[in-house]
């Protein structure tokens, strides 16, 4: 039963068992989607293609939507809370491939929640969400258009805040408490808030209906299970429909656990000084094999290998690439002290590219959002 099993999205490193969110959750397989995905959208992003997205609620409607030329918006959101890295990249590649295909695109910078539950300095955050999040999004390649929205959650429209208000008259604590577990004030209000971030593209103050889309880690669900019981009881005042939703799966740190600015150690930053990136690269934890000869004999196990996560989540596009190094690999080949070294190349030449990009994107943050005045 769902209550043996509780996801926490307050927690700093949960780590799943995926199959369980399928069990229990009603998450779906998102590989059943792929050829459906080639059909009505083209060539899947590789995060589809490599199950790293790998599971979806109501994916098929958003296609469906797609297909027969109706609205859809993509919402998503990123905690201020430290600095940028790898794992958000991750869901930056998302966004960035749904704005190509002319999906409307809303972003939250979830300043309230990092104040009031993560007890971070309110300037601080303000400052990081414009310089690490929304300067790496540009730098990224986030386009600035007329469907583009990114807001600071505590510096946003007043129907927003309103649906806030709505919705704490239809959510009883123990329904959030069976969703969330022990909750204090500042988890409720941000728990509420963030299902108005997911609904309120749907109301005619932002532009009117669009089928919504999120995609999210797995530990994320809580929040669109509200949001969707929520749509349920505001269908008929408000119109809203349920959200649709894609999961990723995290990316792992250089140690193997959850990659996450407060491991500095093993996460590696978009604006970490290319000498410290390499190392920390050079330090990660592989599939080796203890010694040469084993490795030669038995072959690596690129399953367990944090660098070959990298490739296949960054550094390498090409999917005959990726299964080339992940067959000489697992065919003893391939050397982790040489991989090591072409991987870090990788990095290096990306990095480069990208904080080149990184230091102009600051000079333009304030064009795509506007910042709290306190
Ligand atoms: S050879 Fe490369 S992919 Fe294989 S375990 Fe070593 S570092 Fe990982």
């Amino acid at each position: 039963m769902a209550e043996e099993f509780r996801l926490d999205p307050w927690a700093s490193a949960v780590r799943l068992e995926y199959e369980k969110l399928f069990r229990y959750f009603g998450i779906k397989p998102f590989r059943e989607l792929l050829p459906r995905v080639t059909e009505v959208l083209g060539e899947p992003l590789h995060l589809m293609r490599r199950g790293v997205i790998f599971g979806h609620r109501d994916f098929d409607s958003v296609l469906e939507a797609y297909r027969s030329g109706e609205r859809v918006a993509l919402v998503t959101g990123f905690m201020p809370s430290g600095r940028f890295h790898f794992g958000h990249k991750m869901v930056a590649d998302q966004i960035i491939y749904y704005q190509k295909l002319g999906f409307e695109i809303f972003i939250v910078i979830a300043d309230a929640e990092a104040y009031a539950v993560r007890k971070l300095d309110r300037r601080k955050v303000i400052e990081t969400g414009l310089y690490e999040y929304v300067a790496n999004l540009i730098a990224l390649g986030l386009e600035k258009n007329r469907h583009t929205h990114i807001y600071f959650q505590t510096n946003y429209e007043t129907p927003y805040y309103r649906l806030i208000q709505m919705f704490s008259r239809k959510i009883t604590m123990a329904e959030m408490e069976a969703i969330y577990g022990d909750l204090e004030p500042g988890k409720v209000m941000a728990a509420l808030t963030q299902a108005a971030d997911i609904l309120h593209p749907q109301l005619d103050y932002f532009g009117g209906f669009k089928h919504v889309l999120v995609p999210v880690g797995a530990d994320q669900d809580p929040h669109i299970r509200l949001a969707r019981d929520i749509a349920d009881r505001f269908e008929n005042e408000l119109g809203l429909r349920r959200p649709a939703s894609t999961y990723h799966r995290f990316q792992s740190g250089l140690d193997g656990n959850k990659m996450s600015s407060s491991r500095p150690d093993y996460t590696i930053f978009l604006s970490d000084p290319i000498d410290v990136a390499v190392r920390k690269l050079k330090n990660a934890l592989t599939g080796g094999r203890a010694t040469v000869e084993e490795q030669r004999r038995l072959g690596g196990e690129p399953e367990k290998c944090t660098v070959y996560e990298f490739y296949v989540y960054h550094l390498v596009r090409d999917d005959k690439k990726l299964a080339r190094i992940y067959q000489e690999c697992r065919g003893g080949r391939l050397l982790c002290g040489p991989d090591k070294q072409y991987a870090a190349e990788l990095l290096a030449k990306f990095l480069e590219e990208h904080q080149r990009k990184l230091e102009k994107a600051k000079d333009r943050v304030l064009e795509y959002v506007e910042p709290p005045s306190f």
